[in-house]
């Protein structure tokens, strides 16, 4: 006999899709722990990160449905109308919009969230569930196996679990300790976030160009404000971080053509190392992988979370079966019928958004013809707007209220 307290399933990284797992795996009736390194105060309240997470209708559906939209306050939710991609100073504009793929005229292509305030909602629905645990301030140590269960020894003590999910990120300890290596794709760029305030509206389109030597998005928000997404190499990147205030605005400014009129940054600066992560496996004994730990993406195509979002649901899909069943919910069957799903759900994307990443971000001759014949073909051919109109919308959702 131990006092080691047992569970369904135990999560490792309480972040955005640990956290969803959690629901909707409480939701098939499982009793489920979350071990989250963050302390009890930060997790329940995450801090601004700089991240705008541009939500599908698949990501919008599951979160209503998960409960956990309506902690999400109305006011900071920025519909996005319209996506215009750039190439250098020639303008040949590719613009996605909900039209072009046929959908009710009028409607959002998805919605900008900030991601401490989806992360804050998730945590807030979690809390109120009987069936999940959240036990903040843990750092595990080991993982050991003893016969159908595992036993996770970490700082609060001991967790014993049927089956254990790492959701810790790209950098994911748990992979590691599960002896599961990855293919990391490192962009050698940094990406830096903040919110700019700007004189001249934004329609709640999101505008993205590719010039030499950077790459900017401009990421609609409310408040008369957008989110600016700058990628240069880390040493400039570095030096506009530590920028005085004024020096930084009037940076920002020339280098996004001056086409918002007069930039005021309003909040703190967040840079992110551009490196993509794909786990050689999803599954190990009585172990899954989801969210970044999974597949981290490059950030250009906005499919990280929406991607995570759709694997915790598969994953508790499977598991959730094979428990109504009565069947072992950690077998290596249900667990690689996840795997399975969920590569071919994330692969393509994954190998595209590498290729676009790439393609955009090289500055030598044939990246710069490529990229402008790039557009200008793709902007003549309206099937391809609409097909990955389609894509970025992610519209076989169940009817998201709006
Ligand atoms: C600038 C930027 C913009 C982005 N924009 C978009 C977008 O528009 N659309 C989109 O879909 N995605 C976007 N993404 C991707 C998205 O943010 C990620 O895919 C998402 O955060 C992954 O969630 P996660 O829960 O898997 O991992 P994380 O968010 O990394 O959370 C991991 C959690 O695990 C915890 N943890 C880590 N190690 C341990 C440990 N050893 N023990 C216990 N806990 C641990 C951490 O504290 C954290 O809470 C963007 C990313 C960036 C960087």
């Amino acid at each position: 006999m131990t006092n080691t307290p047992e569970y369904d399933v135990a999560i490792i990284g309480g972040g955005p899709v640990g956290l969803a797992a959690a629901l909707c795996l409480d939701d098939a009736g499982l009793s489920v722990t979350v071990l989250e390194r963050a302390d009890a105060a930060s997790w329940a309240e995450p801090a601004f990160d700089g991240r705008e997470i541009a939500l599908t209708w698949h990501a919008r559906a599951l979160l209503e449905r998960l409960g956990a939209w309506q902690h999400i306050p109305e006011s900071i939710i920025c519909p996005l109308r319209e996506a215009r991609v750039e190439t250098g100073r020639a303008n040949h504009p590719l613009i996605f919009d909900a039209d072009a793929s046929h959908t009710t005229p009028g409607e959002p292509l998805g919605w900008l969230v900030a991601n401490n305030m989806i992360r804050r909602a998730l945590h807030a629905e979690a809390a109120t569930r009987p069936g999940i645990t959240l036990a903040p301030d843990i750092a595990v140590s080991t993982m050991r196996q003893d016969g159908d269960t595992t036993v996770i020894h970490h700082s609060g003590g001991k967790t014993r679990a049927r089956l254990t999910i790492g959701a810790d990120g790209r950098f994911s300890a748990t992979r590691r300790r599960a002896g599961i290596g990855a293919v990391i794709h490192d962009f050698e760029k940094v990406m830096m976030v903040c919110r700019m305030a700007h004189e001249a509206p934004h329609h709640n389109v999101a505008l993205q160009w590719f010039d030499e030597g950077q790459t900017i998005a401009l990421l609609p928000v409310n408040g008369g404000a957008s989110s600016l997404v700058l990628t240069l190499p880390a040493n400039d990147i570095d030096r506009l971080m530590h920028a005085g205030q004024d020096d930084f605005n009037a940076e920002i400014m020339q280098r996004v053509g001056n086409r918002m009129g007069t930039m005021r940054l309003v909040n703190s600066r967040h840079a992110y190392p551009l490196k993509a992560v794909y786990a050689h496996r999803f599954t190990a004994r009585r172990l899954a992988l989801i969210g970044d730990a999974a597949v981290g993406m490059h950030p250009i195509t906005a499919h990280g979370f929406n991607l995570g979002l759709r694997g915790a649901e598969t994953l508790a899909t499977e598991v959730g079966k094979a428990f109504t069943q009565g069947q072992d919910f950690a077998s290596p069957v249900t667990l690689r019928r996840y795997e399975h799903q969920h590569r071919a759900a994330t692969a393509p994307m994954f190998a595209a958004t590498n290729g676009i990443a790439t393609l955009y971000t090289r500055d030598t001759a044939p990246f710069r013809a490529l990229r402008a014949l790039g557009l200008r073909a793709a902007s003549a051919l309206p099937p391809f707007r609409s097909a990955v109109t389609a894509m970025l919308m992610d519209r076989n959702a169940k009817n998201p209220s709006h």
